[in-house]
């Protein structure tokens, strides 16, 4: 049986990865953070009781930030495959956590890197690094691919530039099998809800149900390559079962601008929206709404524009040239843009459904703010 270690377990990717890797008869390991609150609920469906001798999954206190922490766990699993995920991962909270986040996505895979090397096991362990659309930033005008040169626009893609070249660096020095998955915006309904794909699904969920007036958003003309989640840890895993190590682009190869992703979420409960004003007065507000089950109101405002979600240095632009892990991988995602608005905004629509019950019942609900 294969042995694999994922950091970042409990996140979006890591959920969907865990799922992939035991459907093919891995023994998953996962670090997870220690946290005041159970952080396990993306990954709880597939956790089994740690008292069976026969679990496929074990989860182990962990931190990115912890070298002999990183030395133990990798020394206790003798893993065959490391993936590793975790990081500090949204752009904006970089931009206030510049240092923690160059700790934990760049100096985080140096450990991971380094701990493999001082345990011997270079022949043994294959490592995937999580790297990101972001390190192109500043490059705009034309489909970015492994040979694009990169100009990130972030502390956190300033840090996953290190993580990037020191997994190329231990290939090429250590012999080691090492690979970047160049990853665009990928989503699902297991994102985090301060990613603006997953603020816009929920938020247009409740705004269709009567629990919320309005969502407030920041840059809605930048453009996005944006892909399912699921389609995507099939790739991680394809990384690494190729015969030479090597980097990947993985994304759809269209790009959509966040105001497009606002109309398809709203045309998914029956609401056409009309989008009036420019930069921070611009609004959008209900022309038609034909959904009896979602009825909001015609000239409703329902979305704003708030300066505070604005970035210091915005990546305008992120389109990916998925052709080489195309033909390399053999990989092809299942779902297109469409589908994976559906699958969010049902998923959503079915959480908040809850909520809406319980308001009816006379119970307070939560709002959310961020
Ligand atoms: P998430 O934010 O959903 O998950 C991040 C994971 O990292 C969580 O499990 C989190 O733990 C963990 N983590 C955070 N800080 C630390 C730390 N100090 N030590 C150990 N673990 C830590 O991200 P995704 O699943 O969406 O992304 C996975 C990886 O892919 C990340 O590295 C991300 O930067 C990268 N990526 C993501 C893209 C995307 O569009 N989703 C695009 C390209 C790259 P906790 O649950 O406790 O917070
Ligand atoms: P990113 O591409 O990794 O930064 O993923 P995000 O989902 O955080 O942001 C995607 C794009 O949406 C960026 O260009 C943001 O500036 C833009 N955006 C617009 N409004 C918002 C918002 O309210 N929250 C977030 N997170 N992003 C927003």
């Amino acid at each position: 049986m294969k042995k694999a270690l994922v950091t970042g377990i409990t996140g979006q990717d890591g959920a969907y990865l865990t799922a992939l890797l035991l459907e093919k008869g891995y023994e998953v390991h996962g670090i997870k953070r220690r946290s005041s609150l159970f952080n396990t609920q993306r990954i709880d469906h597939m956790y089994e009781d740690p008292h069976d001798k026969k679990v496929h999954l074990k989860l182990h206190y962990g931190d990115l930030s912890d070298s002999t922490n990183i030395i133990r766990i990798i020394q206790e699993v003798q893993p065959d495959e490391i993936y590793n995920l975790g990081a500090m991962s949204h752009v904006r909270v970089s931009f206030d956590e510049p240092e923690y986040t160059a700790q934990v996505d760049g100096i985080g895979t140096l450990r991971i890197l380094e701990a493999v090397r001082l345990l011997g096991l270079t022949e043994k362990t294959r490592i995937y690094q999580a790297s990101t659309s972001e390190l192109y930033g500043g490059v705009q005008g034309h489909a970015q691919s492994e040979t694009t040169p990169f100009y990130p626009r972030s502390p956190y893609a300033v840090a996953k530039l290190y993580g990037y070249w020191i997994t190329v660096n231990y290939r090429e020095a250590y012999n080691m099998f090492a690979c970047n998955g160049i990853l665009f915006n990928h989503e699902s309904p297991l994102r985090g809800e301060t990613f603006v794909t997953r603020k816009i699904t929920r938020a247009v969920a409740r705004i269709g149900l009567g629990l919320q007036d309005k969502v407030y958003l920041g840059n809605l003309d930048s453009l996005r390559d944006w892909g399912h989640a699921k389609d995507y840890v099939e790739a991680m895993y394809l990384i690494l079962q190729q015969d030479k190590p090597e980097d990947f682009v993985i994304a759809t190869g269209v790009t959509t601008s966040v105001r497009d992703f606002v109309r398809m979420s709203f045309a998914e409960i029956g609401v056409e929206l009309n989008f009036t004003g420019e930069g921070v007065s611009e609004v959008g507000t209900v022309v038609s709404s034909t959904n009896p089950d979602f009825p909001v109101e015609i000239g409703k405002a329902v979305v704003s524009v708030d300066p505070r979600y604005f970035r210091p240095t915005e990546v305008d632009l992120l389109l990916g040239d998925p052709t080489k892990a195309m033909t390399q991988l053999n990989w092809k995602p299942k779902y297109d843009l469409p589908a994976l608005v559906k699958d969010m905004m049902t998923c959503d629509i079915d959480l908040f459904r809850r909520d809406q019950l319980l308001a009816n019942s006379g119970h307070q609900v939560l709002n959310y703010f961020e």
